[in-house]
C-alpha cells in the first residue's frame, strides 16, 4: 500500500483532491483533469507515487476502453477495492487525478488513450495490459494505425508484463507478439478497412470467407471473429484462449460462462470476455465475476435507456467508422435518429462519414441532426438512404411514432442529447 508516500506527492495528492472538489463544486464537471494536472505540477512523478503498491490493469485500444474498463473494474472488485478513472479521462492527468481520490486501494483498472500508453506503462509499472482494437480516428490529429500498431510494438518489446490482445485485429496481434506472455481473445473485429495490409511485410491479409484486397463499404459483412492470415509472412490469427459461443464466453480451461449484460451487442460480450481475462490474471474466478458484469447498466450514459413522451430512447455513441459498425449491429430495427457534430472533442474532419455504409438503416425511418447534419445528409443521399432533418432532438421526438427510437451520435451531439434529457445515468 501507498503508506510511505514522499512528502511532496502527499502534498500534492491532497491538493489534486482539493482542486478537483472545487472544480465540482464550481460546476465545472467532474474535476479530474484540473485536478491531475494541478498535482503533478507539484509532484511530476505523482502518478508513480500513487501507483506504487497497487496491481494495475491498464485498457486502451480505439473503441470500447470506457465500457471494458468498467466491467473489469466490477469483475476485479469481487477481490476489494477498485480505483478507476470511470469517467473517461484517459490521459495521465485522469489517472493521476482518479487514483488520488480513490486513496489506498489493492487493484486499480485504468483506460488509456492509445497515444498515451508508453508514459502510463512507465509511471503506473501495470501488471497487465489489455489491447483491444486499432481503427481510425479523428483524422484530423490522431495517428495513423499502422503508426500507433508501430508505437505499441515498440512500447511493450522487452518488458515484463501480461499482455491480454484481440487475436482478430491484425494490428493488435503484430503489436502484442513482442511479448512473450499473452493472451488471446476472440475479441472480434467488424471493421476490416485498416488492417487489409500486413504491418509486418506489406502482404495481403486474407480472412476466411472474403476475398482477398476487397477494401470495400461492404467490410462489415462475415463473421467478426473469422479465421485471418498474411498471405506474404507467418502473420497469422492466434489461438484464442478466450472465445464467445452464443451469449456465453468459454474460458481458456472449456468452461463456459453464460454472461447476461444490460449492454447490447457481441462486441459488449467481447468486452466482458476480455474484462474476465484481465481479471483472471488477478486470480478472479470468472463465476464470482460474472453476476458482477451484469449489474454494469450505462457508462456515462451510453446504452442508456430513457423513457420519454412514450418513447423508449436508447442512446448509443459511436466516435469513428468501426464505432458505427457496432452501433449499427446493436440498433434494433425501429426509427433511428443520427446527430453528428465536429467540435474539438469530436475531431473537426468529417468525411470519415464516407468510410461508413449506412446501407443497414435502409427501409428504417432515420432522422437525422447536429450541427454537420448537412454532411450526413449528402453522405444518406450517396448511400440511397431516405431520411428526415430535424433541428432539436425535441423536434425528433414529435416526429416519430410511440415505441423505440434508437440514437446513435457521436462525442459531443451525445453530451447534447444527454443534456436534453436532463443527464440520464
Ligand atoms: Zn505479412
Amino acid at each position: 500500500m501507498t503508506t510511505r508516500k514522499p512528502l511532496r506527492a502527499k502534498l500534492a495528492t491532497s491538493v489534486s483532491k482539493g482542486a478537483a472538489a472545487l472544480s465540482r463544486a464550481a460546476g465545472r464537471g467532474d474535476g479530474s483533469v484540473i485536478g491531475g494536472r494541478i498535482g503533478l505540477m507539484i509532484d511530476p512523478d505523482l502518478l508513480a507515487h500513487l501507483s506504487a503498491g497497487r496491481q494495475i490493469a491498464l485498457i486502451s485500444g480505439t473503441n470500447g476502453k470506457t465500457t471494458t474498463t468498467r466491467l473489469t473494474a466490477a469483475a476485479l472488485g469481487v477481490l476489494g477495492p477498485v480505483a478507476t478513472n470511470s469517467l473517461g479521462a484517459n490521459m495521465p492527468t485522469g489517472h493521476t487525478s482518479a487514483l488520488a481520490k480513490a486513496g489506498d486501494t489493492p487493484y486499480a483498472v485504468l483506460e488509456v488513450d492509445e497515444h498515451y500508453l508508453p508514459e502510463v506503462l512507465d509511471a503506473t509499472a501495470a501488471g497487465v495490459v489489455a489491447l483491444l482494437n486499432l481503427s481510425r480516428d479523428q483524422l484530423d490529429r490522431a495517428k495513423e494505425v499502422a503508426m500507433m500498431a508501430q508505437l505499441w510494438r515498440d512500447t511493450l518489446r522487452g518488458r515484463a508484463l501480461r499482455l491480454v490482445a484481440n487475436a482478430d485485429d491484425p494490428m493488435v496481434t503484430w503489436a502484442a507478439s513482442v511479448c512473450p506472455d499473452v493472451t488471446w481473445v476472440a475479441a472480434g473485429q467488424r471493421w476490416h478497412d485498416d488492417s487489409w495490409v500486413c504491418p509486418e511485410c506489406g502482404g495481403a491479409i486474407e480472412r476466411a470467407g472474403e476475398g482477398t484486397g476487397e477494401p470495400s463499404l461492404a467490410s462489415g459483412g462475415g463473421e467478426p471473429d473469422a479465421d485471418w492470415r498474411c498471405t506474404g509472412c507467418a502473420l497469422r490469427r492466434p489461438t484464442p484462449q478466450w472465445t464467445l459461443d452464443g451469449d456465453a464466453v468459454v474460458a481458456p480451461d472449456g468452461s463456459r460462462y453464460p454472461v447476461r449484460l444490460q449492454l447490447p451487442g457481441r462486441v459488449n460480450r467481447a468486452n466482458a470476455a476480455t474484462a474476465l481475462a484481465v481479471a483472471a490474471h488477478f486470480g478472479v474466478d470468472p463465476a464470482a465475476a460474472v453476476p458482477a458484469l451484469g449489474q454494469v447498466a450505462s457508462i456515462a450514459g451510453r446504452y442508456a435507456t430513457v423513457i420519454r413522451d412514450g418513447r423508449t430512447i436508447r442512446l448509443l455513441l459511436a466516435k469513428n467508422p468501426a464505432g458505427w459498425l457496432e452501433a449499427f449491429d446493436m440498433a434494433q430495427d425501429c426509427p433511428t435518429l443520427l446527430s453528428i457534430n465536429a467540435r474539438d472533442p469530436d475531431g473537426l474532419d468529417t468525411s470519415w462519414l464516407f468510410d461508413v455504409d449506412f446501407a443497414p438503416l435502409r427501409g428504417r425511418q432515420v432522422l437525422i441532426t447536429g450541427d454537420r447534419a448537412y454532411d450526413l445528409a449528402v453522405r444518406l443521399e450517396v448511400n440511397e438512404v431516405p431520411f428526415t432533418h430535424v433541428r432539436s432532438f425535441g423536434q425528433a421526438l414529435a416526429t416519430v411514432p410511440a415505441g423505440r427510437l434508437e440514437v446513435i451520435a457521436n462525442y459531443t451531439a451525445f453530451q447534447d442529447i444527454r443534456a436534453e434529457l436532463d443527464r440520464v445515468n
